[in-house]
């Protein structure tokens, strides 16, 4: 399976990093998480051309992790030299489906195509959640401790190798379920300690997770200003759990 980070930012303007944005491979399948603005850009600046995509996750409805889901609808349906017959399907936490239906309200046959489909099928937000995805890669769900229908995301291939993406969160024992034993967990690291906002966090919350759950490897992501990512960085290495930064464009080939 091979895990690239597409957008290792936050909503803040940075020339270096884009809005959330991930996108899962194995074998000949390609799947979307999250997309904030300037995401299908950087996919192309990663080499991969956005109307191939087989589908879409998302974490959650805040607007840096699914702002051009519009962009990719367009983009998807008026494709003239690559025109899209094949459904795109969307896996996300429940009340998605609603915002699917606001944009087709909004931009009407701008998004809304008549040759294929936009189905949603919506995880629960009070309990875990599976799905099957396209070429045998498994999701597995938990609530986030955030807003906006928020879920830690595992994305298991058909080999068994395992990526979870905490999404955004604060403080989370679901997380730690979730990443146990992962082969990689992409994780937040918002804010700095001791901020007043409780649904994102700090370094040593991080730190905490890591610990607990004791994944494979770590990358940090969705550091905002303020935060101090080479001080988060040495508190989560702390754990002895292999941890680093990471940076726009980053592939990462998990158990191959
Ligand atoms: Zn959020
Ligand atoms: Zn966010």
């Amino acid at each position: 399976m091979k895990f690239t980070l597409v957008g290792t930012g936050t909503l803040v303007p940075d020339a270096d990093r884009g809005s959330a944005g991930f996108l899962v491979q194995d074998g000949k399948t390609s799947l979307l998480v999250d997309g904030g603005s300037g995401t299908l850009q950087r996919l192309a600046r990663s080499g991969f051309d956005a109307r191939r995509l087989d589908g879409g996750v998302y974490s959650h409805r805040h607007l840096d992790h699914c702002g051009d889901l519009p962009a990719l609808l367009f983009t998807l349906h008026f494709s003239f030299d690559l025109p899209r017959t094949r459904d795109y399907p969307i896996w996300a936490g429940q009340g998605f489906s609603a915002l699917i239906r606001g944009l087709g309200t909004a931009w009407g046959r701008q998004l809304v195509a008549e040759h294929y489909a936009t189905p949603v099928f919506e995880l629960p937000l009070d309990g875990s959640g599976r799905a099957e995805l396209p070429g045998g890669l498994v999701l597995d769900t938990l609530p986030a401790n955030h807003e906006e229908g928020a879920l830690h995301l595992r994305f298991t291939s058909p080999s068994g190798a395992s990526v979870v993406f905490s999404g955004d969160t604060g403080p989370s024992e679901n997380l730690v379920m979730l990443a146990r034993g992962a082969d990689l967990l992409v994780c937040e690291c918002a804010l700095p300690e001791g901020h007043p906002y409780s649904m994102h966090l700090s370094p040593s919350q991080v730190a905490a997770i890591v610990d607990a759950a004791r994944p494979a490897a770590v990358r940090l992501t969705h550091f905002y200003p303020g935060t101090d990512p080479e001080a988060a960085l040495s508190l989560v290495s702390s754990t002895g759990v292999p941890s680093q930064r990471g940076y726009d464009g980053e592939l990462i080939v998990i158990g191959e």
